[in-house]
């Protein structure tokens, strides 16, 4: 089966204190890793969760205020200072590209930026490896805002091994069953696809939405996915504020994955006027029962 697992890295939104970091998660494919959002102190958040940072290569962010990227300029000239990866690729809207070059005028060390712009108007595939599809689409908030969505690739069949002995398959045969064929041996006698194979594991799926309104135009996109992280920034007491500031309840955070007919709901970005977050747990389970409050190092295995 594939390693599927997502490490919350930061959960607080706007500033962060000595034990809460602003917003980072980074999922785990087969130990191909996807960062989503790089608050700051996120290299270190990754450090401290013993990940390779050698091994993030593909870095997305989901808009422009600093509690989701000001950690990108550190995690940047690290790679270059200590030569640590080669090939970054950052999935963001078009101003920041000119701000890491402000920033990090120099070019320094081996490292090699892939900028990849993300369309702020409508649903597009934005990547594309041998485990995963990621896409993208618009939130709304106060500036334009990219979601994403990670989906697990099709999968070939799997093979029965005892009947790999059984009828000596060759290489050949192997392939043609994965790929959904029947069998026709020697004498020309049709043997069905399902008895040589069976189906893989469900196909698992992961989405990434902060920082948004409640927006139910959203549901198409996440339908169905197994984990959904919808940003929970405000109590059902400050609503007003949270449609005034363009974030969400815990509430609407829970409504959206119920209608939505997720697997589970994390919710997190949580306003640091909060000091008991229980009651983002108790709102939002209230509607969808499947829901856990984000904590910085929780691990999610799907
Ligand atoms: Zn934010």
């Amino acid at each position: 089966m594939k390693t599927f697992t997502l490490t919350i890295l930061g959960t607080t939104s706007a500033v962060p204190t000595s034990k809460r970091y602003t917003s980072a998660h980074i999922l785990n494919v087969c130990e191909h890793y996807y960062l989503f959002d790089c608050g700051e102190a996120t290299q270190i958040r990754i450090r401290q969760e013993k990940i390779p940072l050698s091994k993030v290569h593909h870095i997305f962010i989901s808009h422009l205020h600093g509690d989701h990227f000001f950690g990108l300029f550190g995690l940047l000239s690290s790679f270059q200072l200590h030569r640590i990866v080669t090939d970054v690729y950052i999935y963001a809207h078009r101003p920041l590209k000119n701000i890491i070059n402000t920033v990090l005028p120099y070019d320094e060390g081996n490292v090699n930026l892939h900028f990849v712009e993300l369309n702020v108007d409508s649903y597009e595939q934005i990547y594309e490896d041998k485990h995963v599809k990621i896409f993208s689409f618009p939130l709304k908030h106060r500036i334009p805002v990219s979601a994403f969505v990670v989906k697990q690739k099709e999968e070939l069949l799997k093979l029965r091994k005892e009947k790999i002995v059984e009828f000596g398959l060759s290489i050949k045969e192997m392939i043609d069953l994965k790929n959904g064929n029947d069998y026709v041996d020697s004498a020309g006698n049709v043997i069905p696809n399902d008895v040589f194979t069976y189906p893989p594991a469900k196909l698992k799926s992961y989405a990434y939405i902060t920082d948004t309104i409640y927006d139910e135009s959203i549901i198409p996109y996440i339908y169905n996915v197994d984990v959904l992280y919808h940003e929970a920034t405000f109590t059902s007491k400050h609503a007003n504020h949270a449609t005034l500031s363009g974030h969400s309840t815990a509430q609407q955070a829970a409504t959206i994955a119920q209608k939505a007919n997720v697997g589970k709901l994390i919710i997190g970005h949580f306003s640091s006027r909060y000091n008991d977050r229980s009651i983002f747990l108790d709102e939002a389970t209230q509607i969808f029962s499947n829901t856990i409050l984000a904590e910085e190092g929780l691990k999610i295995t799907f």
